[in-house]
């Protein structure tokens, strides 16, 4: 699957410019969550259901920052490959807009 750039610009606008994000996402402690869950799965989660060994350094936080979800737990950590990043960062985007 190829992936629109123009779409996918814009979608990373939206998503990590956000200054809450862009603060949340700099912080040492998202930093220090992300790092323990690469640790712990250095490859993309969904890739292995799959039977696929894909190396990734893309954690992906299960629940939207501007939920209130400021509190880490790994459990709500996913390691993706770029591919799966972005299929699960437009489904994120898809229920954002029946808000
Ligand atoms: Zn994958």
């Amino acid at each position: 699957m190829k992936m629109n750039n123009k779409l996918r610009a814009q979608h990373y606008d939206r998503f990590y410019r956000d200054a809450e994000s862009q603060k949340f996402y700099n912080s040492s402690i998202w930093k220090k969550a992300r790092q323990m869950k690469l640790n712990q799965n250095p490859c993309c989660e969904l890739c292995q259901q799959e039977g696929r060994v894909t190396p990734t350094d893309i954690v992906h936080h299960l629940l939207s920052i501007k939920k209130g979800m400021r509190k880490l737990d790994l459990n709500f950590l996913v390691s993706l490959c770029h591919e799966h990043h972005n299929r699960a960062e437009s489904e994120m985007d898809k229920e954002k807009g029946k808000e």
